[in-house]
């Protein structure tokens, strides 16, 4: 590394928390980020999200909504380390924001109502979390509500999720009202914060000390399973200090054998150090993360670990525009980047250069020279670059595992308001798709209007409203359909041979393609015969080609799915052929391979969760199966009933409102795409589609 520059300042990466909130709606995550904000001085005025001034949910759409819809980074000083905070929305329509801010955290806190419990989006992110090794702990909140138990609600947790918890703080109440939680492994209570002014730290009320002590040997007892050193302290009778406690506690979060749970009130501002004590002791820095794997060029794999004084590798994971600029969201994986820096992107090779590199907080930025391993920053400058995608130093291009993209349920007919429109429209249409890879867009050749897939209702109304607002233009757009697909049955082939005069020049392509069906969830894949693969640098346009292909399928023009494309080159010996000629061989492939496709159409199934009052659920459930639900579980839960299960998503429009009705407004609903079942055959022609 001697002919590398110097880094720019030496980090101290165990000092780094790249942490998110993540929660069920309504929890209160918005509530406690503002609060964290508050408390660390970097936001000096109290947003309420009622009032729609919470600085992180600062897109106009989401101040309408009084909910976080995309994820926004934030700097916040804590304790001499610097917390970097992803605001991860709750929404399940934005199930692929929280996945894409899982690829660039270390840890998260889980929030809790502490009445509602464990609800099924937080149940959802959980596995999320354990799937990407993100470590967790977790704040209960609302404990000023009436009725509030926060040892009942570390037991619905423990239950639910299949998780020790250990409780590191409890709640003093005086009379009905909260007036502040003490720390169990230090000791002392501390009270509401006001502002950035220090919170009150008291001594323990008389009240609870020995409740406190009792939980304090609990806690104890429980770390000195896998801790020596405590399991000395318990077995002499003597106190573990709080240091020994923490380490402990620590390494547990870290390996994910137990949760450390936080609790207080967001509202009220009381256990907000709590919250931040918790990510600076407990959550892991970039240090403690172990390498992760990537591609090299040449489809050798490699370890990507994160050093400062090694080759560049930066991870996009969000696109935004904030004011006049474009920015592009990257954490630094490995390396460190400098403005001015040019870099490449893995995908497609192109050649970026970050002209201006910032540290985000919400809607303001702060100018940087340089952004090292383990930062989270915004780029201007990386024009073309997609969330997900990879940018290198040219030296050592590796493109790290790109983002698990779900696929969409819904779709709706974009047009623009006049034929003049139609090229602002596209271009707008491709940066949303570029922004949200949960988005997809084909065009419809037939009527002249685009298709915009995606993840659900308000998902795809709120992509319009970004659409209209970047493009200036009152696009149209049609009400929303279920998204259906054509899911292929048998393998098929074709060959197509272009020779051909062009001036003076012959253009010529030869190509085999073979499809074959593929797995369950895979969309269209497409994959290059190693024995005979066309030239390499044709292989992205024609990859780009069969993806836009297989957006219209033989039965009934809705996208192929479950497919993959193999793909030979089929020239003969000392034929030269040409990019253009073998596009359009692939193009002649395609379409006399396309009416001898056997396939079958599919609809999206969604999982669902009700809670009801058990007074009504018989109606709500009489209500699902005639929406053609499989019903899984039917379980009482106290005074309401949880019913489970799975339903076409054809039969669940409006279906937020008819669950209201048929409950006086008191149940909660949750639905997450679960795949794809075929239509049934008597269906089809009343649905429109081709068929019989
Ligand atoms: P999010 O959807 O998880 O971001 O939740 P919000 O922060 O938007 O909060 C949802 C609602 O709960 C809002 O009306 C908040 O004012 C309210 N809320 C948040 N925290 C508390 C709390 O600690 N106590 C009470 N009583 N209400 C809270």
């Amino acid at each position: 590394m001697s002919d590398r520059v110097p880094p720019a300042q030496t980090v101290d990466l165990t000092r780094v928390r790249n942490f998110g909130v993540v929660a069920h709606i309504d929890a209160g995550k918005t509530t406690l980020c503002e609060r964290m904000l508050v408390r660390t001085g970097v936001e000096s005025r109290l947003g309420e999200v009622e009032d729609g001034t919470a600085a992180l949910d600062w897109m106009p759409e989401e101040r309408e909504r009084g909910i976080s819809i995309s994820a926004a980074a934030t700097s916040l000083p804590w304790r001499e380390h610097q917390l970097h905070l992803i605001d991860t929305p709750g929404h399940v329509d934005f199930t692929i924001e929280v996945e894409r801010s899982l690829r660039v955290l270390d840890g998260a806190i889980i929030v809790f109502d502490v009445l509602a419990g464990v609800q099924a989006q937080s149940e959802a992110v959980w596995k999320q979390m354990r799937r990407h090794g993100c470590a967790a702990v977790a704040f209960v909140n609302k404990l000023d509500r009436g009725g509030a138990d926060f040892m009942a609600a570390l037991a619905g947790i423990e239950r639910r999720l299949g998780v020790r918890c250990a409780p590191l703080a409890y709640p003093y109440y005086r009379g009905a009202e909260l007036v502040m939680v003490a720390d169990i492994v230090r000791l002392c209570a501390i009270g509401s914060c006001v502002g950035a002014r220090p919170a009150l730290w008291v001594e323990l009320p008389a009240a609870i000390v020995e409740e406190v002590g009792v939980l304090r040997a609990e806690l104890a007892e429980l770390l000195a399973e896998e801790d020596e050193q405590i399991f000395e302290c318990v077995a002499d009778g003597r106190a573990p200090s709080a240091e020994l406690m923490l380490a402990a506690l620590r390494r547990r979060t870290l390996q994910g054998s137990l949760l450390a749970v936080a609790c207080g009130s967001a509202l009220n501002a009381i256990g907000i150090d709590a919250a931040l004590d918790l990510v600076v002791d407990l959550l892991p820095s970039p240090a403690d993360k172990p390498p992760v794997h990537a591609m090299a060029t040449g489809g050798a794999e490699l370890l990507v670990s994160q050093r400062a004084d090694e080759p560049l590798v930066l991870f996009a994971f969000k696109l935004q525009r904030i004011g006049a600029r474009d920015l592009v969201f990257v954490r630094v994986m490995r390396g460190e980047l400098r403005a001015g820096e040019r870099a490449v992107v893995a995908r497609g090779y192109c050649s970026v250069t970050a002209r201006a590199i910032f540290r985000p907080h919400a809607d303001s930025l702060e100018p940087v020279d340089v952004a090292v391993c383990g930062d989270i920053v915004a780029v201007e400058g990386f024009d073309g670059v997609a969330t997900g995608d990879t940018i290198c130093d040219p030296s050592a291009v590796c493109a790290l595992e790109g983002l698990e993209v779900p696929e969409p349920v819904l779709s709706l007919a974009v047009e623009p308001p006049g034929a003049k429109d139609r090229e602002a429209l596209r271009a707008g249409l491709a940066r949303l798709v570029r922004e949200d890879p949960s988005l997809a867009v084909r065009e419809d050749e037939a009527s002249g209007q685009w298709i915009l897939s995606g993840m659900g209702e308000l998902h795809l109304e709120i992509a319009l409203g970004q659409l209209r607002a970047q493009t200036k233009l009152a696009v149209r757009g049609s009400a929303p359909q279920v998204a259906y697909r054509e899911v292929l049955l048998q393998p098929a082939r074709a060959c197509a041979r272009i020779q051909r005069a062009f001036g003076a020049a012959t253009l010529l392509g030869a190509i085999e393609l073979e499809v074959l069906p593929a797995a369950e969830g895979s969309q269209v894949e497409v994959t290059f015969d190693s024995a005979a693969p066309p030239a390499a640098s044709y292989q992205p346009a024609i990859a780009a080609t069969l993806a836009s292909l297989a957006m219209v399928g033989p039965a009934s023009g809705n996208p192929l799915a479950r497919a993959r494309i193999h793909v030979r080159a089929a020239g003969r010996a000392g034929e030269v052929d040409s990019e253009a000629g073998v596009l359009q061989a692939v193009g002649s492939a395609w379409h006399e391979l396309l009416p001898r496709l056997e396939v079958e159409l599919h609809e999206p199934w969604m999982s669902f969760e009700v809670l009801s009052p058990s007074v009504y659920a018989s109606g709500v459930l009489g209500d699902l199966q005639a929406r053609s639900a499989d019903i899984r579980e039917v379980q009482s839960q106290g005074a309401a009933t949880r019913i489970q299960g799975s339903v076409p998503l054809s039969g669940m429009f409006g279906y937020a409102s008819a669950a209201r009705s048929l409950t006086q407004g008191r149940a909660e609903f949750t639905m997450r795409p679960a795949g794809t079942r075929a239509v049934p055959r008597q269906e089809l022609a009343a649905r429109g589609l081709a068929g019989e």
